[in-house]
């Protein structure tokens, strides 16, 4: 075996409806890959069990056993004590929020380290380390999904503040403006967020407002307007989807846009469930629509759709391992 396919690492991105897996060999490139589905049902360890099963899943696939990798990676939603390697108020997971002793779950199940981060967090550093801003020296990542998640790179080291930095979608946009789901009011997540423009939509079309969501939502065996729904609706002229998604953007130029006027990063790079779904188009409507929001405005920054695509969170958490004497 060469060196560099001796050092084998594996990352997990563990989302609300699938936990995706990747091998990276010692380069940093894939080798291999695995999705399974997110349990619904059961408690902490069963999502344990089934993050064990896709890694294990994926190393099938690379050749290898679990026990050959030099470490694994989790990026997962909740609140991450990285230390302790435990997850708390993960409320899309099995447990309802119950803490998930993850790292010594995983290590216990799969007989290797297990490190353990934000699913946001790893998922800007893998666009920063290998994908669209792989040139630049500070970032701000947007990932737009059901919530909208931030993640700061300053002179290539992820700012955490004290560990709340970067909530990118509880920045105001609007004084007193509409509910947010963290009980504020005018965050641009309330108007920006999938999860606020579900409601926001079930709200009007109950009022009468007329719409194909909800048709393209059953018919596609759904309960929830995921983003494939919002671009079916799009693509089709959807009058309510429009607007939506017209206020969503409106509310992030004005949110990412003052974010850049704060921090004054070289690149955006616009991700999330939803900014992956609808790609270059619709990053090129937030770049126009930060534009009249930006303090120096003969100088925006690149803004960039994300490259690395639905594995970028797992090979973010793959990074995640300490490299070998490190
Ligand atoms: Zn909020």
């Amino acid at each position: 075996m060469s060196p560099t396919r001796r050092r084998l690492v594996g990352g997990l991105d563990l989302g609300g409806t699938k936990i995706q897996a990747v091998v990276l060999d010692g380069r940093r490139n894939v080798v291999a890959g695995a999705r399974h589905p997110t349990p619904r049902e059961g408690g902490p360890q069963d999502v344990i069990d089934a993050l064990a099963a896709t890694l294990a899943d994926a190393c099938e696939q690379a050749g290898i056993d679990v026990r050959d990798l030099a470490g694994v990676g989790i990026g997962s939603p909740g609140a991450i004590d990285a230390r302790r390697g435990v997850v708390t108020g993960a409320r899309n997971l099995p447990g309802e929020g119950a803490p998930i002793k993850m790292v010594a779950g995983l290590r216990a199940l799969t007989g290797t380290d297990a490190y353990i981060e934000n699913d946001v967090t790893v998922g800007v550093r893998a666009e920063y380390e290998l994908g669209a801003a792989r040139r630049s020296k500070s970032l701000l990542g947007v990932w737009w999904g059901t919530g909208v998640g931030g993640g700061i790179v300053l002179n290539g080291k992820t700012w955490e503040g004290r560990g709340a930095a970067a909530e990118l979608g509880h920045v105001v946009v609007k004084i007193g403006g509409a509910r947010c789901t963290c009980g504020r009011n005018g965050c641009l997540e309330a108007y920006a967020g999938r999860g606020a423009m579900e409601i926001r939509a079930r709200e009007l079309h109950e009022r009468g407002r007329k719409t194909d969501l909800f048709k393209i939502m059953e018919k596609r065996g759904r309960t929830r307007l995921q983003s494939g729904i919002w671009a079916r609706a799009l693509d089709h002229g959807d009058e309510l989807a429009t607007e939506l998604i017209d206020r969503a953007v409106k509310a992030l130029g004005a949110g990412v846009g003052s974010a850049v006027n704060l921090l004054d990063v070289e690149t955006v790079v616009i991700g999330g469930g939803l900014g992956t779904r609808l790609g270059e188009p619709y990053v090129e409507r937030i770049r126009e629509a930060m534009q009249p929001h930006l303090f120096v405005d003969e100088r925006p920054p690149d803004v960039r759709a994300a490259a690395l695509g639905d594995p970028g969170g797992a090979i973010g958490a793959a990074l995640l391992v300490p490299k070998a004497g490190a």
